[in-house]
């Protein structure tokens, strides 16, 4: 398989931590990234798309990937988007 193909199909993993110094992080080389299970829905969107950002496009800078959170966060919650609370899959 090409490896531009693999980097899309690829799954990254997703794993819940608590933190008082941030609201989550990336393993970019692990495809893994880690999220504090405190945020409310807008904010998990916000970090949830930020730490897949730093995975997903490792060359692009924090201040760009800081832009995608904040605005995708911005436009899925007003779409309606939140959280089912039954958990991850
Ligand atoms: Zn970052």
């Amino acid at each position: 398989m090409a490896k531009k193909l693999r980097r899309i199909l690829r799954r990254i993993k997703i794993r819940w931590m608590r933190s008082d110094r941030a609201w989550g992080y990336a393993e970019a080389e692990k495809w893994t990234i880690h999220l504090d299970d405190r945020m409310d829905d807008k904010t998990l969107i916000e970090i949830a798309t930020h730490e897949t950002g730093h995975v997903v496009l490792p060359m692009v800078d924090e201040s760009a990937i800081d832009l995608l959170g904040k605005q995708v966060a911005d436009v899925l919650t007003r779409l309606g988007f939140s959280r089912n609370h039954e958990g991850v899959r």
